[in-house]
């Protein structure tokens, strides 16, 4: 009887393989504060679940069917065609959304191309299209592999990243990296990195070790930083370009595994520093359309340096273990970056603005970037972020949990979920995470372990949730404190259950020109503009669109008086469309009608306190990254 019911819960929670144990640093790195589980021991739930489906059945399941830099003819295929980035960014994003959804049919395109590479080889240790001469692929393909070797435990993947490094540290002296590579080479010791821990090989680090040394010196960067202001045409270097910077959140931290100078790993505190105080926006992201851009609600994030900075808080959680960036990768997923798509994310843009007012074929204020930077399409500016956007959902779901170097499980960022892990004693543990989070305040987490046993459960309390609540089996526990983990030692037993409670009360932020923001958990909130979509041709079974305003944007907040009133809704099959949003603010404000539109975009933004004589309006926010049209920096009203 026993053994049938557990057979049906194996079953019904669709865990194939056994339980994986995480992979820790080997001596001489010094320790992570956590490390991440095999790619497949987080599994998306609920509204998560959804949101993977959506984006499998969108762009990223479909792409290699139409679009030809990832078509037939990639040079990652073997054939002729692009032969550079696009095959190994799609595949950093198919692979782990494949086997996440556990999906047969993404699973055998993820095989075909990873095959391709696995089996081509050359002798002298080198991967890859012959025609590519440039290290910075590889980078990637590289990332590729680790993920495909932890879901599939393919056998050839580990034999074949010691041949190419070999083959690397051989050559890399006389061809060292360039242009790309030169910013982007703590990319590639995240790999060594990876595999030394598997192998103990020393001449991994030295390779590591190798590229910290033609790499560019992002902690200098930072030191002396230069940039403090939206850069001209004539300023802009790869140091400068967004997706680079994104990128080197984590550099530091990643070389100072290998250095073990401890100015490495604390060097991302200079850097956010800066980064913050010159450039951030209040979507939780640093403005670069595609170079830095300054404060200007206006300015544009590329969605490349979206995902890729998602990436670099990910591993920065595991490595230095502060809530902090696990704080800061939530508002970048569930603020920027399904704010970037439409909410069948068929379509994307390349640059985002918080104040998004209109989405059309305009040249713009961005420092760079081309006239269709802001529509929703298949390609609007460049591909690159067409190839490197599948990576964000998935890599968030499969690091919402992570292991404590003593053998216990850590929630870093939350989401309904499940893990399967290998804790104490080699016991087995299951926990369900049962929550419509970031919507909702309440988390609901049950702990099965195979059999009873002792480990540490770290939760992350994020620095927001004043009065934090936290039950175990129904008794509240003391000490939870926000922006800290909190640890509960126990021993446990099948069906222990945990509660959280993160209140979620309506907060005000202050950004450009005293402009103020309403956030509420991880969510920002934004006017909900009305938004005609205006097709301007289909491309396979993609499109580009416009987007225009139906209602008027040029609002500012009446603060004082009554309190925002927060009105919940269902969260429904998609959450991230104006139709959709699970959650709403009212609030009351006038329009300022000397606020206008200026080349596209909305005009300088009045300085705060701003007066007005139109009459009071109750205005409806909802979540940023369901408004695809919004004011999210709003002038406050005088009083
Ligand atoms: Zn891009």
């Amino acid at each position: 009887m026993k053994t049938a019911a557990f057979a049906l819960i194996v079953c019904s929670t669709g865990w194939g393989a056994e339980a994986q144990l995480a992979v820790k640093n080997r001596s001489p790195l010094p320790p992570n504060a956590f490390y991440p589980l095999p790619l497949t021991s987080v599994k998306p739930r609920g509204w998560l679940e959804r949101q993977l489906r959506i984006q499998a059945d969108g762009l990223s399941g479909r792409l290699d069917e139409f679009w030809p830099s990832v078509g037939p003819d990639s040079g990652w295929l073997g054939g002729t065609g692009e032969s550079w980035e696009r095959g190994p960014y799609y595949l950093d994003g198919l692979v782990p959304l494949a086997f996440l959804l556990e999906d047969p049919k993404l699973i055998a395109k993820t095989r075909k191309w990873v095959n391709w590479t696995l089996s081509n080889q050359q002798p002298d240790g080198s991967i890859g299209p012959a025609k590519n001469d440039d290290w910075w692929p590889l980078m990637i393909m590289l990332k590729v592999l680790t993920q495909y070797q932890e879901a599939t435990g393919d056998a050839r993947v580990i034999p074949l990243m010691e041949r190419y490094f070999q083959y690397q540290a051989g050559l890399l002296a006389g061809r060292p990296l360039q242009k790309w590579a030169v910013y982007r080479w703590g990319d590639e010791v995240l790999s060594l990195v990876w595999l030394y821990n598997r192998t103990g090989k020393a001449g991994l680090l030295d390779l590591a070790r190798q590229l910290s040394t033609q790499g560019f010196d992002w902690k200098a960067h930072f030191a002396d930083f230069q940039f403090r202001e939206k850069v001209s045409k004539p300023q802009t270097g790869l140091k400068t370009h967004v997706v680079n910077n994104a990128m080197a959140l984590k550099t530091s931290a990643v070389w100072g595994l290998v250095s073990g100078d401890r100015s490495d790993r604390e060097a991302i505190h200079q850097l956010l520093r800066e980064m913050d105080r010159y450039h951030l926006l209040p979507n939780g992201l640093h403005s670069g359309d595609e170079h830095y851009a300054g404060l200007n609600p206006s300015q544009g994030t590329e969605l490349c340096a979206v995902v890729e900075g998602m990436f670099s808080l990910e591993h920065l959680s595991a490595i230095l273990g502060e809530t902090a960036f696990g704080d800061r990768l939530e508002k970048m997923a569930f603020n920027g970056l399904p704010g970037t798509f439409s909410g069948d994310m068929w379509a994307h843009q390349y640059d985002q603005q918080p104040n998004q007012v209109l989405c059309s074929r305009h040249p713009r204020a961005w420092t760079t970037n081309g006239g269709d930077s802001n529509l929703f399409g298949l390609e609007p500016n460049f591909g690159c972020c067409t190839s490197n956007f599948h990576q964000g959902w998935p890599k968030l779901v499969a690091s919402l949990w992570m292991a404590t170097p003593d053998d216990g499980v850590a929630a870093i960022a939350y989401g309904p979920s499940e893990v399967r892990t290998v804790v104490r004693n080699g016991v087995s543990a299951t926990i369900t995470e049962d929550t419509e989070y970031p919507f909702r305040e309440k988390i609901r987490l049950v702990v099965n372990p195979d059999s009873s046993v002792a480990f540490p459960l770290a939760l992350r309390v994020p620095k927001w949730a004043d009065r934090a609540r936290v039950t175990v089996n129904g008794k509240r526990v003391s000490g939870v404190r926000p922006g800290a983990y909190y640890r509960i030692e126990r021993t446990w037993k099948k069906g222990d259950r945990v509660e959280l409670t993160f209140p979620m009360r309506v907060r005000t932020s202050r950004w450009y020109h005293n402009s103020v923001a309403l956030e509420r958990g991880p969510l920002v909130f934004s006017l909900k503009i009305g938004e005609e979509w205006r097709k301007l041709r289909q491309i396979g079974p993609a499109a580009d669109w416009e987007v225009h305003p139906t209602t008027p944007w040029n609002y500012g907040l009446i603060l004082g008086g009554a309190k925002p009133r927060v009105i919940e809704k269902p969260v429904r099959e998609m959450p991230f469309s104006a139709a959709g949003a699970p959650v709403e603010i009212r609030v009351r404000g006038r329009r300022i009608p000397e606020w206008g539109l200026e080349n596209g975009s909305a005009g300088p933004l009045p300085v705060s306190p701003v007066a007005s004589r139109e009459p009071i309006e109750t205005l409806t926010l909802i979540p940023y990254g369901s408004a695809k049209l919004r004011i999210t920096a709003f002038p406050k009203l005088e009083d």
